[in-house]
């Protein structure tokens, strides 16, 4: 046994943080674990999961639209959200306590409150003023919403706040072409309010597939999202309860409210690794090598704090090999390749492997199988509304390389469609499986036409 307190402390109990902390702890190791907000971190208590929650709120206003073309009328139909905000709580609270009894269970010694790193092998508690020691130490804090500095940026909310609104604004600018951006426009839209993305760029969700792109865009627009693209705020000023936003190209907008999602920041500010010895890159992340080890020996680093892939499944993989690695003497470096992502719109996008952009560099030649339909729900329900599927195919190996979804339950489709992906699937393989029918997904196992874009686009 050691002569340290612990053999393995943890700092932030989110996705990453819990889940590391557990594991280390059913494989034998002394283990506590700090957090300074609430157990389940962004993903369970502002992030994945009442988003998700909200995503479906917001999806009964399109409902009430479909069913009238299917023969149903619901008179009156009205919206609550203080109910939905409140019913929310209660299930974050039910999440919350399933994470502290796991931790308790596992026999992880918890402290709500915040830690810092006094060095190495030494963690301050600031709330009970004491100083801990371990062998080994994981950091897990996350990262935060980062705000842009402009004269008035007080005024504007970030997503941790759009979860504990008292109301509901008429009207929001939101201010970023990101995925969180993107999504939250949808819920607004969906629960009564009328947003507007406000994007620097000239489209949102760069680095997603250009198809995808340009599908949403259309989708957004006829839904009634106005995304307003090279616009960026210089300032904000608020009156009565309005708030004025000026932009950098010369425009004045006024607005019940402004979201900032402009993206995340590691939540590494005042945690001491200097003193430890971790380093850090120019934004602020914790630099990590392949076994989520720091440039402190005895010092690990696994989530968002690292700046690798944000996204929780990515964090509790990284604990899960940290673990392995540390605890079970099997060392184990965490495979990021062929992640399948979604972004929780109306109509979703999901997607995984590479974009026809990056295939198009990496590879000589490339097969394109596209195809845009109405999804047969929304033809008796007079949805003006595309679908579109692609795959991206290496023309030398037959290998898929990439496949994308827009529409309705993109993201189920695509969770099933990596596991094909990581066994290496060629295209003669999504041929040959059968297809399951009436459904969207069979779209994915029939597209026998390459896309020709020359001819393709005489046709349109
Ligand atoms: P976190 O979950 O952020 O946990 C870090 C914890 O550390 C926090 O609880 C924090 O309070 C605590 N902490 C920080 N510093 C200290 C300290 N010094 N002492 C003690 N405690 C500290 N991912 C998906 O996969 N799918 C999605 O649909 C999705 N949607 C998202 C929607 C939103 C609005 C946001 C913001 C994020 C979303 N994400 C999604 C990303 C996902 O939430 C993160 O990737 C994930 O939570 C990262 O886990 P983590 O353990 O690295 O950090």
């Amino acid at each position: 046994m050691s002569h340290y307190d612990y053999d393995l402390f943890v700092i932030g109990a989110g996705s990453g943080g819990v889940r590391g902390a557990r594991m280390a702890a059913q494989a034998g190791a002394r283990v506590a674990i700090a957090e300074e907000h609430r157990v389940g971190g962004t993903c369970v208590i502002r992030g994945c999961v009442p988003k998700k929650l909200f995503v479906y709120a917001s999806h009964f206003h399109s409902d009430l639209e479909d069913m009238r073309g299917y023969g149903w009328t619901v008179d009156g139909a009205t919206f609550d959200w203080r109910t939905l905000r409140e019913n929310k709580d209660n299930e974050i609270d039910r999440l919350n306590g399933l994470y502290l009894k796991n931790l308790v269970g596992a026999g992880v010694e918890l402290f709500e409150e915040r830690a810092t790193l006094e060095d190495a092998h030494t963690v301050r508690l600031q709330k009970s003023d004491k100083t801990v020691t371990a062998e080994t130490i994981l950091i897990a804090t996350g990262g935060r919403p980062f705000v842009p500095d402009i004269p008035g940026a007080e005024l504007g909310i970030t997503s941790d706040d759009a979860f504990y609104l008292d109301e509901l604004p008429k009207t929001i600018a939101i201010i970023g072409g990101g995925y969180i951006a993107v999504e939250f426009a949808g819920i607004f839209k969906g629960l009564g309010v009328e947003p507007t993305i406000h994007y620097r760029g000239p489209q949102i969700l760069r680095g997603f597939d250009q198809d995808m792109r340009d599908g949403l865009d259309t989708a957004l627009a006829n839904r009634g999202i106005h995304v307003i693209p090279q616009s960026e705020p210089s300032r904000l000023t608020g009156e009565n309860g309005r708030i004025t936003m000026e932009t950098r190209n010369g425009n004045t907008v006024q607005t019940d409210m402004v979201m900032f999602a402009t993206g995340r920041e590691a939540h590494t500010k005042g945690l001491g690794l200097e003193s430890a010895g971790v380093t850090t890159a120019p934004s602020g992340a914790i630099t990590v090598d392949e076994y989520s080890r720091t440039s402190a020996d005895n010092i690990y680093a696994i989530g968002d704090v690292t700046e690798r892939v944000p996204l929780t499944p990515v964090a509790i993989a990284e604990a899960m090999a940290f673990v392995e690695t540390v605890y079970k003497q099997n060392p184990t470096p965490v495979d990021h390749h062929m992640i399948p992502t979604a972004v929780f719109s109306e109509p979703e996008i999901a997607t995984v492997g590479q974009t026809e952009a990056e295939a198009r560099t990496s590879h000589a030649s490339i097969d394109i199988y596209k195809s845009r339909f109405r999804p047969m729900k929304n033809t008796i329900a007079k949805r003006d509304e595309q679908s579109v599927m692609k795959l991206i195919v290496d023309g030398a190996s037959d290998r898929v390389l990439g496949v994308h979804v827009l529409g309705p339950d993109a993201a189920e489709m695509i969770q099933m469609t990596a596991i094909a992906m990581r066994l290496g699937a060629t295209k003669a393989d999504f041929d040959a499986t059968m297809a399951l029918h009436p459904s969207a997904a069979e779209e994915l196992v029939t597209m026998r036409e390459k896309w020709q874009p020359a001819e393709a686009e005489a046709a349109e």
